[in-house]
């Protein structure tokens, strides 16, 4: 069984005391994959040293996350995250993370659409998807998605916690996908008829580490090994064998991102 955790920032001081030994309970769950996402320019160094302490296993994502936008900011953040990113195009999987966020802070729209709209910018000049992270804010998304989305954009929102109706039309924008990390397994999570709906071959694993960790870890420090998990749950409600759902979502996070030919 092969699992790729298309979404975690182990690259967060929260690891720096046993990151070796995550990365070798990685291997023993079985993920060999890892997908890091930036958050601003101040994470760039700790995304890139893991490239280069694992580059078999770990790739990294550019981009500036919503929660870090500010009036004051937005320009050298974006424009220390556009320069690493067009430094080296190739070694980048995605722009990410980007998207909206209205649960942290609702007087950052207008900032956070800005990002949003020069980021998408990149990722299709770059030919990379991107990582979509929405809180509260699906309309505004849809929206953005409406005015943006091309045959040129594709892409994944991650931690996907919406309904079935949200999933479709997310799907239907055309290459994008559904990133269903630790939520799953939450009794109040809601995600079992999205699960049992939606198009199995637009579903890709994650864990959003060190936050939302799946039952029996919840509340705990999330981490990329627990992918295995979540893999669990969406195995129970498709019924099927779990190394089967490892397998379609593997192969669909490889087809996103383009694994294996980057
Ligand atoms: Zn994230």
């Amino acid at each position: 069984m092969r699992l790729i955790d298309t979404h975690t920032h182990l690259y967060q001081p929260k690891f720096d005391g046993d990151r070796a030994e995550a990365i070798a309970r990685c291997l023993e769950a079985g993920v060999d994959t890892l997908l890091l996402p930036n958050i601003d320019a101040e994470s760039i160094p700790r995304v890139r040293s893991m490239m280069a302490e694992w580059p078999a296993m770990c790739r990294g994502m550019m981009g500036l996350h919503p929660c870090h936008v500010a009036a004051d900011s937005l320009e050298t953040e974006l424009g220390a995250i556009e320069a690493e990113l067009r430094a080296r195009p190739d070694e980048y999987v995605a722009v990410g993370e980007i998207g909206v966020d209205l649960y942290w802070d609702k007087s950052t729209l207008g900032l956070q659409q800005e990002a949003f709209r020069r980021q998408v910018a990149w990722a299709k000049a770059f030919d990379l998807p991107v990582v979509i992270h929405v809180r509260e804010a699906f309309p505004e998304l849809f929206a953005l998605l409406d005015e943006v989305n091309d045959d040129a954009l594709r892409g994944v929102v991650h931690c996907f916690t919406g309904t079935l109706a949200d999933a479709e039309r997310i799907v239907e924008y055309g290459d994008f996908y559904l990133g269903i990390g630790g939520v799953a397994t939450y009794k109040n999570g809601g995600l079992e008829p999205t699960l049992r709906g939606v198009r199995r071959d637009r579903v890709v694993l994650e864990t959003d580490s060190p936050y939302l960790a799946p039952v029996p870890f919840r509340g705990k420090r999330n981490e990329s090994a627990y992918v295995a998990h979540v893999a669990q749950q969406v195995a129970d409600w498709w019924e099927v064998p779990v190394a089967e759902v490892a397998e379609v979502t593997t192969a669909n996070a490889e087809r996103l991102f383009r694994l294996k030919t980057k």
